[in-house]
């Protein structure tokens, strides 16, 4: 349903969970961030309101230059803490945000417990995370690359951001049928699913459209379509319906 990532310098906890509150007149059941920590990726999530979910975690240090959060509208499994948004995949290397509906979830996930996989949540979601780290170790490609290879699989509407553990400095984000939105702000960036959360901080904006894949690292971006052409940004002043 809500989409709030971030990368730059200023704490992302704090920024991530106001922008998950511009995002409330959505509507949702469920909240939840997951950020880089102790060089680990952690996941606080609940059933919820998002002032649910802060006021849980009062008093925790929560540091982070790099976070995703997600207000959950529950379409498979019933919304509860287990199934709220951010999911690992399954060595926890990975997590993941998702807006949408992965249509061949159920074909993908007979497939992955077969070759062993076991899932903690009823979602679509977390199939599809543990879908695209099984491409990454098997062939060993970059999170880019198995990204890439997962979408071309997949069938339904997607929103995603994605985080890996090994690497603090990166976010990859791609949409197909859920609209999402980059921010460009100053070695800052931001990535919603509309622009409500971002315009306190930039108008610069770009709109991702269909089968493209932002890779965001903290130096700059770039963004690919899903057979891997370089496409050249089009950066525009944001455009607000308040
Ligand atoms: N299909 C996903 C789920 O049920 C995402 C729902 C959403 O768009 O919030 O968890």
């Amino acid at each position: 349903c809500g989409i709030v990532a971030y990368l730059g310098n200023q704490e992302a906890y704090p920024l991530i969970i106001k922008g998950l509150k511009r995002l409330e007149y959505r509507g949702y059941d469920s909240t939840g961030v997951s950020v880089h920590q102790d060089g680990q990726l952690q996941i606080f999530k609940k059933v919820g309101k998002v002032a649910e979910l802060e006021n849980s975690l009062a008093g925790k240090s929560l540091k982070s230059t790099i976070g995703i959060g997600h207000t959950r509208w529950a379409t498979h499994g019933e919304p509860n803490d287990i199934n709220a948004h951010p999911h690992f995949s399954s060595s926890k290397q990975l997590s993941i945000i998702h807006n949408g509906i992965i249509e061949n979830y159920n074909a993908l996930k007979k497939e992955l417990i077969s070759k062993g996989y076991s899932f903690v949540s009823e979602t679509d979601t977390e199939v599809l995370i543990t879908f695209i780290e099984d491409i990454k170790t098997h062939n060993n490609l970059s999170l880019e690359a198995a990204v890439r290879q997962a979408l071309f699989t997949i069938e339904g509407a997607y929103a995603i951001v994605i985080m890996d553990q090994d690497n603090p400095d990166q976010l990859i984000a791609a949409r197909k049928g859920s609209p999402m939105v980059l921010g460009i702000g100053k070695e800052e960036y931001f990535v919603a699913s509309d622009a409500t959360p971002i315009i306190e901080y930039t108008d610069e904006v770009v709109y991702l459209n269909d089968e493209e894949i932002a890779v965001i690292n903290r130096d700059g971006f770039k963004i690919t379509s899903i057979e891997n052409e370089e496409l050249t940004p089009y950066i525009q002043k944001v455009e607000l319906e308040l």
